[in-house]
């Protein structure tokens, strides 16, 4: 697939055009940001992880039947995409009360919800993505109430099937973020899942120790986020420690030859 010129690029991701207009190529990068693009930096071998780890993540989530962008993996950086018209709504998936939600309403770092909670911000970076209500969605006309019906029941689908993956790998999903967009099939839209799946939009705990996995490390400066991103594709079985080229070896070799250029 011959990758054509830059259409977008976002604070983790770049899409570029291809031959078939249906299709993009995502390029994952090592950027990290954070607290609205105030803190910023370069962790190199990030995007390789996120890569292989959502890779991972969508195409399990095909094989049950939700529908997603996901065609394939082209390389340690890049997949191939179907093009979408994205809902501008950032789904937040609560089971476990942490960051935000704890700080804006003074619950408990660590509580254990009853039922998963979904969050709706507006994604818009220069508002800082807020909070808003559903009526707010169809007030603005930002996507119809079948769509939003269709996205919760995925939703709902994609947590329990998420929440019993990671648990099988001792972890626990805390939260995650979800964005969906439309697609024409057929002459009729259609809603699919439009993210990467990643350690970058997931909080991820390990059950036992409660050691965090997951872009928290950077946010809270806690070191040590590729060795933890490292094991969490580790332990979903996609590094194999006998592979001849694990996504860190390249990323070790990268760096090498950047060094002695
Ligand atoms: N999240 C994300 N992108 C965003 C906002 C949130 O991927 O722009 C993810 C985040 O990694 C966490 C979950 O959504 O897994 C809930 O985040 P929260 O609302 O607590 O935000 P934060 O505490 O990061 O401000």
């Amino acid at each position: 697939m011959k990758k054509g010129k830059k259409i977008y690029e976002g604070k983790a991701k770049i899409i570029y055009a291809t031959q078939d207009k249906d299709l993009v190529i995502q390029y994952f990068k090592d950027d990290a940001t954070a607290f609205n693009n105030q803190k910023k930096s370069t962790i190199e071998g990030k995007g390789v992880l996120n890569n292989r780890i959502s890779e991972h993540i969508l195409s399990n989530l095909s094989q049950i039947g939700i529908k997603n962008h996901l065609v394939k993996r082209l390389n340690m950086r890049e997949q191939v995409i179907k093009l979408v018209e994205i809902i501008p709504i950032e789904f937040i998936v609560r089971n476990v009360a942490t960051g935000s939600l704890t700080k804006r309403l003074g619950i408990e770092d660590g509580t254990v919800l009853k039922e998963p909670l979904i969050e709706y911000c507006l994604k818009d970076d220069k508002l800082g993505d807020p909070l808003i209500a559903e009526d707010h969605i169809y007030a603005f006309d930002w996507a119809k109430r079948r769509e939003i019906e269709t996205i919760k029941k995925m939703i709902f689908r994609i947590n329990d099937f998420m929440i019993g993956m990671f648990r099988g790998i001792g972890i626990k999903l805390i939260d995650f973020k979800l964005e969906f967009g439309r697609i024409k099939s057929n002459g009729k839209s259609d809603v699919i899942l439009a993210d990467e799946i990643s350690p970058d939009t997931c909080r991820l705990w390990d059950s036992i120790t409660d050691k965090k996995l997951d872009k928290d490390r950077f946010r809270k400066d806690l070191g040590d986020l590729i060795p933890a991103y490292t094991e969490v594709a580790k332990r979903l079985g996609i590094l194999h420690e006998q592979s001849n080229v694990s996504a860190v070896n390249v990323t070790k070799l990268s760096s090498i030859k950047k060094k002695s250029k």
